[in-house]
């Protein structure tokens, strides 16, 4: 052999590994290619190359498993085939992957790698003649006498039989017709091999058959059973001459000769084809018998489908999915209710209420398999751990954990999928997360279901109730896979910040489980049982590398986040980490005393070992984090009168909120600025009602002298944070106290915060989210806190340290509350002797 004289390949070759196809010189092959190194091949290669040169290329079969690439690369086969790259098609739908259509010119074998990155180069020996695939017949073969001579001869025939067979009416096998006498004889074998019906590992022993006459021997008997299959078929289909011509059918395009002829019926032996191999995932994927059904049906239109036609494409996506959906794929639940409750005290601090309910439910769930149940939905602001218990349940139970953010979904065919007649049709959110656990029975957890959007596209939620309906959930029926799939095993579990916006219809499904911000202290107790190892170990990091002490936790948390749940002090410490890892990757320890507490051994200098703790004190905080985020700012701001504090509530926890108050001479003008809702107007509007009804007990003026506020007097009364819709009544009390403060000039208490909605005649009416809103007075630094008197009872929901921290007012009037909040007492129609009786250290 060798390549003696003639046209030469180059000796270098860029090498494609082929997983899924074995290329033969003479024919023309379409390979797709998603595996890094085949991807940079194309990239770098083909698409960047300008000469012809540059476009051929080594295929070698790659008989291992295709997953494999990433890292090593596998043995590699011996003898490739270089071919011309005639065609090349990107896509990045469903991943990125290229299309390309080779025409295979000789083989070659690998004679030493060269480099493995970014793709594969080899210095490779050519083993076959060039020019007998590209000159005409010169009969060159038959002229020889011997074995060679004869078996090629045997060989020829046999290809005429093949084609007696067939159908000449059809243009295919008229070229092959032709070709076969305009070819070589030396060629034939490539050439008919890969035309006839052959698996991936027949047409690799073609490939392998490096000498002439072995690989006659190879390809004969190939053919033959060719006939043989024909032979048979035409047999039993002799009655109805109509089927001949389907006994034909074309598979691949392409250019020279390229072409394949297929028995439809005789694929069981053929584990190289990709329709073959999808025709028996399908059948073992065990799906029910309308999926089945649909799925034979596809197949059998796809069988007949050239693979260049764009819904060739479609209808192998739609049949790999549903090959790929978990029918009846599930995994076991190992549910041990005591074991339960240790896996969620041990993943999570505090939220007993919670970890209570979870547990009953899920011991129901053990008692009755059955699932009817309704759906648990988390409600809370951000970062207080809904997620972290919802993936602590599927722990528990041994199921797979999927999920699904629907955070601004606002059209139906997120959730259902699209129909497939639509460009770009793809599956909804449920059957695509079912497809990556795959598995039936996962847990799915209904990401932030109260930001459910709508839109003209239909309605999301109307999909997600069906989702969730055990009634209707055991034939949930997406769009795109257009038959039943039964949810009825998956177990969902919602998160939300607020019930206010999830859809009544939704909502009315599921069992609401309020999980409150936390205090202080419960934060400081969760960073160091839970968020400071976690990112110790996601940073590399371990405790005899960092140390962060309690007193610097308190730090972070008061003044670097305002927030109720944990998010940003998890990110704080994991800055902290990131700083830290850079120290001790570099070697070396945070020197000096200002960042290293006394006790930390410095003197021993060099002899300290390197593992030496690094601790964080509160310069090294401010190193690190830069300067305090937020300042206890209350004290500051109450310093004029016209101000005071409220407190509020939003779907992110409770905050405080300023009320801003000032007058100048006008018409008696009430302006008010701050994004407010018609509620807090109305609010406003009471506030000023009731001040001028009462301007003359509480020796209330204006700014000409008289007695009613707003004469000759223009009020403007602003809500900082103006980019913030502010809505709802419990503005009231705050608003009252703000402008009292304004028209008597004196100061509200720096240290009080407030909550209340008013009347006209000056009542204090109960609010909600009260453990929300003491929680974020207690975070900025409030001592005492006017309540409603009728909200009492909401009180014992408090932490007792917070309790213990603060003062509590419970009002039943506006003039409890003025007493309470201005400076000294407020002297009102009974004089100041009544005060409100202080409810202190409840
Ligand atoms: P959510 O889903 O409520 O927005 P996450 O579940 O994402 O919040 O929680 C944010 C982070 O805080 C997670 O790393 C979680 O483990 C942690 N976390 C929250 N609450 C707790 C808690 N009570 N105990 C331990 N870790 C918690």
């Amino acid at each position: 052999m060798g390549s003696s004289g003639g046209i030469q390949i180059p000796n270098r070759l860029p090498l494609l590994l082929s997983h899924e196809g074995v290329l033969l010189p003479g024919s023309t092959v379409r390979f797709s290619v998603d595996s890094p190194r085949n991807m940079q091949l194309v990239s770098q290669r083909l698409l960047k190359g300008t000469s012809l040169k540059s476009t051929i290329i080594g295929v070698i079969p790659n008989t291992r498993d295709p997953g494999q690439d990433i890292d090593d690369l596998p043995a590699l086969h011996k003898i490739g085939t270089a071919g011309v790259a005639v065609q090349v098609v990107g896509s990045n739908w469903p991943k990125p992957h290229y299309t390309l259509l080779i025409t295979g010119l000789c083989r070659f074998s690998v004679t030493s790698l060269l480099k493995e990155r970014p793709f594969v180069l080899a210095e490779v020996e050519q083993l076959d003649k060039l020019e007998q695939y590209m000159t005409p017949s010169t009969h060159s073969v038959s002229a020889e006498d011997g074995e060679l001579g004869e078996l090629s001869q045997r060989f020829y025939q046999a290809a005429v039989q093949l084609l007696g067979m067939l159908d000449m009416s059809v243009p295919v096998v008229a070229k092959f017709r032709r070709l076969l006498d305009s070819l070589p004889r030396e060629t034939l074998p490539d050439v008919v091999a890969s035309m006839i019906r052959t698996s991936n590992k027949e047409k690799l022993q073609v490939l392998d058959a490096v000498s002439l006459e072995e690989r006659f021997k190879k390809a004969l008997p190939l053919l033959n059973k060719q006939i043989e299959g024909l032979k048979l078929l035409q047999k039993t289909r002799k009655i109805n001459p109509d089927n001949e011509k389907r006994v034909l059918s074309v598979r691949k395009g392409g250019v020279f000769p390229g072409r394949q002829f297929n028995l439809e019926d005789e694929d069981e032996d053929e584990d190289g084809d990709d329709t073959a191999s999808l025709e028996r995932k399908v059948h073992n994927a065990n799906m029910p018998d309308a999926a089945l059904k649909v799925c034979r049906k596809e197949l059998k239109r796809l069988k007949k489908m050239p693979q260049s036609m764009p819904e060739y494409a479609l209808t192998r996506n739609y049949l790999d999915l549903m090959v790929e959906l978990p029918w009846s794929k599930s995994t076991k639940d190992c549910l041990d209710i005591r074991a339960a409750r240790t896996l969620l005290d041990n993943d999570h601090y505090a939220m007993d209420k919670l970890k209570k309910r979870v547990v009953e439910y899920l011991a129901v769930r053990q008692l009755k398999t059955s699932l009817k149940g309704p759906i648990l939905c988390f409600v809370g602001p951000p970062g207080v751990g809904k997620t972290s218990v919802g993936r602590s349940v599927a722990r528990t139970l041994g199921r797979e954990f999927h999920r699904i953010a629907l955070g601004g979904v606002c059209d139906q065919s997120d959730i259902r999928g699209h129909r497939r007649t639509y460009v770009g049709s793809m599956p909804g959110r449920i059957i695509n997360g079912l497809k990556t656990v795959g598995v039936n029975n996962p847990v799915f957890l209904l990401d932030e279901v109260d930001k459910l959007g709508k839109s003209l596209q239909g309605d999301p939620a109307a999909a997600l109730l069906e989702v969730l309906d055990p009634e209707q959930n055991h034939s949930f029926t997406d769009h795109y896979l257009n038959v039943a799939f039964d949810l009825s095993q998956v177990l969902f579990i919602a998160t939300a910040n607020t019930t206010a916006t999830i859809p009544p219809a939704l909502l009315d499904r599921m069992e609401v489980l309020q999980v409150p911000g936390y205090t202080q202290e419960e934060k400081v107790e969760i960073a160091h049982r839970h968020l400071i190892p976690n990112q110790l170990e996601q940073h590399g990091l371990t405790p005899q590398q960092l140390h962060i002490p309690q007193d610097t936790t308190q730090a972070i948390i008061s003044s670097y986040t305002r927030e109720a749940g944990v998010r940003s002090l998890e990110r704080k410490i994991g800055a902290i980490c990131r700083a830290v890892a850079v120290k001790v990757a570099e070697g070396q320890r945070l020197a000096k005393t200002n960042t290293v507490t006394e006790n930390s051994t410095q003197h021993k200098d060099k002899a300290a070992p390197p593992e030496m703790p690094i601790v964080i004190d509160h310069i090294a905080l401010k190193d690190i984090l830069g300067q305090p985020l937020f300042e206890l700012e209350v004290s500051e701001r109450l310093t004029l009168p016209g101000v005071a504090l409220g407190l509020a509530w939003t779907p992110l926890g409770g905050e405080i909120m300023f009320v801003e108050a000032s007058r100048t001479e006008g018409e008696g003008q009430l302006t008010l600025t701050g994004q407010l809702g018609d509620v807090m107007k109305e609010s406003a509007h009471l506030a000023i009602s009731w001040l001028r009804a009462n301007a003359k007990t509480y020796q209330i003026t204006n700014m000409v002298g008289g007695s009613d506020p707003l004469e000759g007097t223009d009020i403007h009364l602003h809500f900082p944070a103006g980019a913030v819709t502010k809505d709802g009544p419990s503005a009231g009390v705050t608003i009252v106290t703000c402008l009292a403060s304004l028209f008597s000039g004196r100061l509200v208490r720096s240290d009080v915060a407030m909550t209340g909605e008013i009347t006209l005649r000056g009542l204090v009416l109960p609010v909600g989210g009260i453990k929300d809103k003491v929680l974020a007075a207690h975070r900025a630094g409030v001592r005492r806190v006017i309540l409603p008197k009728r909200n009492e009872k909401d009180l014992e929901e408090l932490p007792a340290n917070v309790r213990a921290d603060l003062d509590f007012v419970m009002a039943a009037n506006l003039d409890e509350v003025l007493n309470a909040s201005i400076d000294g007492g407020f002297p009102g129609p009974s004089g100041s002797l009544t005060h409100s009786q202080l409810t202190s250290k409840l």
